[in-house]
């Protein structure tokens, strides 16, 4: 491996962990918190040193440019703001892109819950401009199998009948169902997808799974093995009815995978393992990622909005009164502890959790600007800045409810059936 995660930081996979004191930033596809200090205080998450730390590349202006000029639209906000602030190999895709040779997108939800919350619409919010702007394949994997084995509690058919609303909530988003596979592990694994779980398996050691996800002898072995599930779904070739049969043409086709970047371990290990295959004479494509940051917790930039934590969300299901509530209530404010001291030093937008939340949902650049430097010279004062974030997230939220209750189960059915799918104008998309 490349680099690692600093597997000393936690034993086992956990949510829920006491905030210890004197604790060094942990973040990996269990356990996503800022370093701890000496005071037991959780300082904001150091993207930065992320980057430093997993070996990825910052995205840049000329990135972006390069996007707009390969694409011809204007990067999504996201991007403009730098919340999709990392990739791996993000170039390649733009070279295959300029050259008309097939990849494809693929992206996921565990279903821990029977509701996303408006972080999980992150990733997918971004996928669906992805979609959009490259007119290819997406592939929606549901993790039950992995909520199943990293739960105390929940059982298999708990989270199997969370996929069925968390499938509705993805499709409201607004995926393009021609160009658009979802499916549940405990539905789909099998067949050729199986076969490449198999062989990735083997090319990863208890000691490499260890170092990657801390895992520790009491760890059980579903978990030790999750990664290669996760993985070998970024292999075109697990998906026949889409990419065709023929593995020698389907295992170079290489998947986009927008996430947020606790997600990174599982693909660093997946490319890491496909640089070494070959299926008769021909390489695994590498999988390529882009990383968005995380929407942060109600309770402050050090960790993030998670559905297992009940308190730290906004979930898509909430209605305007919840919304509200719970920005009054739990978002952590930057402002000064007295409205004379904040009408003098200004708040800090950097940790405001209501304005984090703006950065992510506030489309309008000029207003967003207004309210910083309002609210950092001290003229808005944080009653003010919540509501404004109260008004935005109804507004999503509502926009989001409105679309979810014209999805039925046939609906989902369609999304969920193995099928060839359309893209790019033709029933299959030419295999170079
Ligand atoms: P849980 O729902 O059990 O708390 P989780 O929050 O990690 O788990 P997943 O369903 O495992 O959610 O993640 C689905 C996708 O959403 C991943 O790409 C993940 O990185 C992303 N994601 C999860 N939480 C956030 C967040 N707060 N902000 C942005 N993206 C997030």
């Amino acid at each position: 491996m490349a680099t690692k995660v600093d597997a000393t930081a936690h034993d086992e996979p956990s949510n829920s962990e006491p905030v210890q004191k004197q604790q060094k930033q942990t973040v990996d596809p269990y356990n996503v918190q800022g370093e701890v200090d000496e005071n037991g205080v959780v300082k904001a998450i150091d993207y930065n040193k992320l980057v430093d730390e997993f070996g990825t590349k910052k995205i840049d202006d000329e990135l972006l440019a390069r996007l707009e000029r390969v694409t011809g639209k204007r990067p999504h906000h996201f991007l403009r703001r730098g919340i999709v602030f990392s990739h791996r190999d993000l170039e390649l895709i733009l070279d295959r892109y300029e050259r008309g040779e097939p990849f494809f997108l693929y992206t996921g939800r565990g279903p821990s819950s029977d509701s996303v919350h408006v972080g999980h619409t992150i990733p997918f919010e971004f996928t669906k401009w992805l979609q959009d702007t490259f007119d290819v394949p997406l592939i929606i994997m549901l993790t039950d199998d992995e909520k199943y084995l990293f739960s105390e509690k929940k059982t298999i058919e708990e989270v199997q009948g969370y996929c069925n609303s968390n499938a509705k909530d993805i499709i409201a988003i607004g995926f393009d169902p021609a160009k658009t596979f979802i499916f549940s592990d405990f539905d789909y694994v099998g067949g050729a997808f199986y076969r490449n779980i198999v062989r990735l398996s083997k090319h990863i050691t208890l000691n490499q799974a260890r170092a990657i996800f801390g895992f520790n002898e009491s760890s059980n072995i579903g978990r030790i093995h999750f990664g290669s599930i996760q993985g070998a779904t970024s292999w075109a070739s697990s998906f026949p009815h889409i990419f065709g049969e023929d593995e020698k043409e389907t295992v170079g086709i290489p998947a986009l995978i927008p996430c947020a970047i606790d997600q990174d371990p599982y693909f660093r290990m997946t490319r890491d393992v496909s640089a070494r295959l070959k299926y008769q004479g021909k390489p695994y494509a590498k999988p390529s990622l882009i990383h968005a940051l995380f929407l942060p917790a109600l309770q402050g930039p050090g960790t993030k909005m998670s559905a297992s934590i009940d308190e730290s969300a906004i979930f898509m299901r909430d209605t305007p009164n919840q919304i509200k509530n719970k920005i009054n209530k739990h978002a952590f404010s930057g402002g000064k502890v007295s409205e004379e001291e904040h009408r003098q030093l200004g708040g800090d937008t950097s940790v405001d959790v209501a304005f984090q939340y703006l950065r992510f949902f506030l489309e309008d650049d000029e207003e967003l600007e207004r309210i910083k430097v309002a609210y950092e010279t001290g003229e808005m004062l944080t009653g003010e800045l919540k509501a404004i974030c109260i008004r935005e997230l109804q507004r999503y939220v509502a926009a989001f409810q409105d679309r979810r209750a014209k999805v039925d189960d046939e609906t989902v059915k369609l999304f969920m059936e193995t099928r060839p799918l359309k893209w790019g104008g033709n029933p299959r998309a030419p295999i170079v």
